[in-house]
């Protein structure tokens, strides 16, 4: 079955949904509002069912190629000694730019199909469209106006700073202290990707300086990381996830990706989740008509996904934790031992 699909918002999702229709012959228009993709950017754990969804879109083997591979993870403490290992050759995840996965996609699209530049239309104008697939990210306009403000995600009481560094390393770790985490993980292009999370209220100012504050005595590669970072590589944001909406669609409407499930990053599944929804929902898209698609796009995944958004907080609670630290090492050292 195939149709007239607008999608609104060409982040990770909106991109993958792209190409899944228009692979199965829709007449796709993705409506992003920045006027290209973006040229940098921190590096994004693919996950199996992520790979897999690459895959369905033709991309996969890229991504394999491109990305760095991920088996295994040390979780660390402040002084640099190990908590435990995580080691698991069965579930290979590929650090990959996001900037390296948009372009990619974008390149598996025909030309026009992104209207770069463009902000969302309002939804009374896209009658012309079979489906309206809104894929808008966090601040979701689209979900405001369809389900209301009190849907809106909210902070998690953390904040976090992303960045990268020239340098080459093979080992992901992360490290958890007392109300904070720093983790540090390789990527392409011969670069080192790091990320920081510390408990604060919304809003916190904070740039190098707050970071070599705050992480300034913990172990040398923490210590080597904020020695070589200048502002202009610091991205920093608050982190927020959804409370639970009652549908993914409304209408001939579907949300997808961080529109209708924001999550902390803590498990590293936000975008992944956002590709599986993008391929689940074409994929039916292009097996039944459009409102019993949408009806099955819905009972798919808002479950999973909503499972995945209170683990994520979950595992946010316990990393940056301010108390029990040793309690938590323990627990999380014997999980590790049989993960
Ligand atoms: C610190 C941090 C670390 C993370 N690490 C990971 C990780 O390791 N692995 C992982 O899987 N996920 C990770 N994530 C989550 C991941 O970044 C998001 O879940 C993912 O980007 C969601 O994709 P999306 O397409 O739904 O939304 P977005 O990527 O936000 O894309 C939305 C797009 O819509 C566009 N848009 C918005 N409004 C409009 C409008 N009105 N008109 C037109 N266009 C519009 C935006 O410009 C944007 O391009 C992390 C997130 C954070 C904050």
């Amino acid at each position: 079955m195939a149709g007239k699909a607008a999608i609104l918002g060409g982040g990770l999702g909106g991109l993958t949904a792209a190409n899944l229709l228009t692979r199965r012959g829709w007449d796709v228009s993705v409506f992003e509002r920045s006027p290209a993709p973006p040229t940098t950017g921190t590096a994004l754990g693919m996950w199996p069912a992520a790979m897999a969804a690459l895959d369905a879109v033709g991309l996969g083997a890229r991504v394999r190629q491109l990305g760095a591979p991920q088996h295994r993870v040390a979780f660390l403490r402040p002084d640099g000694s190990v908590i435990g290992r995580v080691d698991s050759a069965r579930r290979t995840a590929y650090l990959v730019s996001r900037p390296a996965l948009l372009n990619l996609l974008v390149d598996g699209l025909p030309d026009g199909v992104v209207r770069f530049g463009v902000p969302a239309p309002d939804l009374g104008t896209l009658a012309g469209f079979d489906v309206v697939v809104a894929a808008d990210g966090t601040r979701s306009a689209t979900r405001d106006v369809l389900f209301g403000t009190r849907y809106r995600p909210v902070y998690t009481g953390l904040t976090a700073w992303r960045g990268w560094i020239p340098g080459e390393t093979r080992a992901v770790t992360e490290t958890w202290g007392r109300g904070a985490l720093f983790g540090i993980t390789p990527r392409e292009g011969g670069l080192v990707n790091w990320f920081a999370a510390v408990r604060a209220p919304a809003g916190a100012p904070g740039g190098p300086t707050t970071l070599r504050d705050r992480f300034g005595d913990w172990h040398q590669d923490v210590r080597k990381i904020l020695e070589q970072i200048g502002a202009e590589e610091v991205l920093h944001h608050d982190l927020y996830e959804s409370p639970a909406l009652p549908s993914y669609v409304r209408g001939n409407v579907a949300l997808i990706g961080d529109a209708a499930h924001s999550m902390a990053p803590n498990l590293g599944r936000g975008a992944c989740e956002a590709m599986v929804d993008a391929v689940t929902l074409g994929r039916l898209l292009a097996a039944h008509p459009v409102p019993d698609a949408l009806r099955r796009y819905d009972r798919a995944r808002r479950r999973p996904t909503r499972r995945l958004v209170r683990a994520s907080h979950v595992v946010g609670r316990v990393a940056t934790a301010e108390r029990w630290i040793g309690l938590r090492d323990t627990v999380v050292g014997l999980g590790a031992r049989f993960a």
